[in-house]
């Protein structure tokens, strides 16, 4: 790829390694003309399957918007990048693994909370209480239930 600072047409890696659970190389790279450092994700593209909102639209799979949702969930709270991007990976996994081409976001929004609930109790309970805004008090019980499982 083109430096994204000069935008010259040579890079060199000076660190390459895996992350995510070995489902993503992480590499540092170098300009040579500018010397800038950044560093690059790789993984695997696979299809993922469609998502059916609430109001019955569908819309492509956003793993973008997944990160941020999981990031507002767990600022400043102890967790790493290499956490949530694990957590991300698991939660593409469960998807692919469904064999469907197309899923309802309710299922999404469960498996954030399967993931985040194991992260964070805190980030956790923000999730849900945004995710699910707590529309009648059982909802809030059971996600209380289940954090002191
Ligand atoms: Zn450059």
């Amino acid at each position: 790829m083109h430096c994204p600072f000069c935008s010259a047409t040579d890079t060199k890696v000076i660190d390459s390694r895996l992350v995510a659970d070995g489902h993503q190389v992480r590499r540092r790279r170098e300009c040579v003309q500018c010397h800038e450092r950044y560093t690059t994700f790789e993984g695997a593209e696979l299809v993922m399957p469609r998502i059916i909102k609430q109001d019955g639209s569908r819309q492509p799979f956003d793993e973008d918007k997944l990160r941020g949702g999981m990031l507002r969930a767990v600022e400043k709270r102890p967790v790493s990048m290499d956490q949530i991007e694990q957590a991300l990976t698991k939660i593409k996994s469960t998807l692919r693994g469904t064999g469907e081409r197309e899923v309802k976001s309710e299922l999404i929004g469960n498996l954030m909370m399967d993931q985040l609930v194991g992260l964070d109790k805190v980030a956790y309970i923000r999730f849900a209480s945004v995710y699910r805004a707590f529309e009648d008090v059982s909802e809030f019980g059971d996600a209380i239930a289940k954090l002191q499982k």
